[in-house]
């Protein structure tokens, strides 16, 4: 008898066959009839499959009757059509086999719905709940349509460093590495660094890979980077984590207009693809997250990305007739709030802004030619705020040396990175998405730590 997954269980071509599925209880109801309703979970869809227990089973009454939510088994039968609302399919077993027992006085995920905070505390189980599935299948299709895009689109995969001892803009403060030699650490204190000694140098987990990355751009012409990347926020927010997971294209003989056109298709190839091939759980999202999620996407697909420049911005802003927490002023960064008001309120869709302030943005975006700003670009979404950020990179080499300097940065340990603009420099551009910022956008949930599996955040890094 062939093993199939929920998901197939659940398609009417099923009807007919014998098979055997495994996976883990949600609820039972027993019938006077003499049946019982399982709905088995195995995580493959949203939905369950109903496997139906007759009584005449010979472990009905010792077994069956006994199912407890949380449990797992494996049922053989046959699938048939159903009756039931909702569900094409059921099977019929002919055996059901209990493989470990769930205690109903302990199993925290009873049948009810939980808080988002509580589910936080059970991490290792919240990937039971129908919330949590679906994050998870959409979260690795997400990451399925990023190579995708980009290997389409003829760029390479690259796999930028961990361990770094460039700290790269000082995008956020850093994670420095040590080493801990439990077996030399009595004899050598005191006398070792630990923090310094295994590489000669101070080093710390990456914050962006764009450096690197950049590299490798002005040899192969197109490459992406993505992995996790580490910064150690120090606000709680509910936008921010310790550990999360970033994609960084880097394109050689693009401008400014290039990287937006870029970051624009980028961003409406995933949610299409999201909303094609994940619709069950999208749709799930809609109804038990947020009503307003797939008009919104919809018409995010369907609208160009308005482009202003940050001058605009804070025109707009400052005529808004709100009173900020943040005041606004030409100068200096823009707030989530002054983020969100763009896309969901004055544009009611995505909004890239570009040219912004030399004064805060990192050393190596291009100087424009008024020279008080550079060819930055932040791409800002309804219901997030800062999705990308992304800028063209400043390739000439004396310019790039001025800013060096006028950030107060060494030299010495950008010389390789000055390399790159002293032979062959080219125009070339490129930006940061944030996977789990995409995932708050796609699914209309709130809270970044509820998009990754085991979020790390100020005082959390369990598991
Ligand atoms: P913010 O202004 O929201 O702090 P940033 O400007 O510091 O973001 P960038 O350095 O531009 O972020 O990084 C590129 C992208 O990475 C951001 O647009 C965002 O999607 C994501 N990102 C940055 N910091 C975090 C974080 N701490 N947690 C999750 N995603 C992040
Ligand atoms: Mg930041
Ligand atoms: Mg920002
Ligand atoms: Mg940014």
């Amino acid at each position: 008898v062939e093993t199939i997954r929920v998901v197939e269980a659940r398609r009417p071509e099923a009807i007919g066959r014998e098979v055997c599925i495994r996976g883990w209880v949600r609820t039972r109801r027993d019938s006077k009839a003499g049946l019982s309703f399982i709905e088995v979970n195995d995580g493959s869809c949203l939905g369950n499959l109903q496997v139906l227990a007759p009584a005449s089973l010979p472990n009905y009454e010792t077994v069956v009757k006994h199912l407890h939510t949380g449990a797992s088994i494996r049922a053989l039968g046959v699938i048939q059509a159903s009756p039931a609302k909702g569900q094409a399919t059921e099977l019929l077993a002919q055996q059901v086999e209990l493989l470990g027992d769930a205690d109903p006085n302990t199993y925290p995920l009873q049948k009810k719905n939980h808080t988002y905070e509580f589910l936080r505390t059970i991490a290792h189980l919240r990937p039971r709940t129908n919330t949590f599935g679906a994050v998870t299948r959409l979260r690795h299709r997400v990451s399925l349509s990023i190579h995708q895009f980009f290997h389409e689109n003829g760029f390479y995969y690259i796999h930028t460093p961990i361990i770094t001892s460039s700290d790269c803009e000082g995008a956020g403060a850093l994670f420095r590495v040590t080493t801990l030699d439990l077996e030399h650490l009595p004899r050598q204190q005191g006398r070792v660094d630990y923090t310094q000694d295994f590489f000669g140098k101070p080093t710390y987990l990456t914050v962006s890979g764009q450096l690197q990355a950049e590299a490798y751009a002005c040899a192969l012409g197109k490459v992406y980077t993505f992995g996790p990347t580490f910064r150690a926020e120090n606000s709680n927010t509910t936008r921010h984590l310790a550990e999360f997971w970033m994609v960084e294209p880097e394109m050689a003989f693009y401008e400014l207009a290039d990287n937006m056109n870029l970051a624009e298709a980028f961003l409406k190839r995933i949610i299409a693809d999201a909303l094609r091939d994940c619709a069950e759980d999208m749709q799930f999202f809609q109804e038990r997250v947020d009503p307003h999620l797939l008009p919104r996407l919809q018409h995010v697909l369907e609208t160009p990305f308005q482009r202003i420049s940050y001058t605009e911005a804070v025109d707009i802003l400052s005529r808004a007739g709100r009173v900020w927490e943040f005041p606004i002023a030409w100068g200096k960064d823009l707030q989530s709030e002054h983020e969100r008001y763009l896309a969901e309120e004055h544009f009611r869709a995505p909004v890239i802004l570009y040219d912004y302030p030399r004064t805060i943005k990192p050393f190596y975006m291009k100087v424009n030619d008024d020279g008080r700003t550079v060819r930055a670009m932040d791409v800002l979404v309804p219901g997030v705020g800062e999705i990308i950020g992304g800028s063209q990179r400043e390739d000439r080499y004396e310019v790039l040396e001025e800013r060096l300097q006028e950030q107060g940065l060494d030299r010495e340990a950008y010389r390789w990175y000055l390399d790159l603009r002293r032979y062959g420099s080219v125009p070339h551009s490129g930006f940061g998405l944030g996977l789990e910022r995409t995932l708050l956008f796609l699914t209309g949930l709130t809270n970044i730590r509820d998009v990754i599996p085991f979020p790390r955040y100020p005082g959390h890094a369990e598991y």
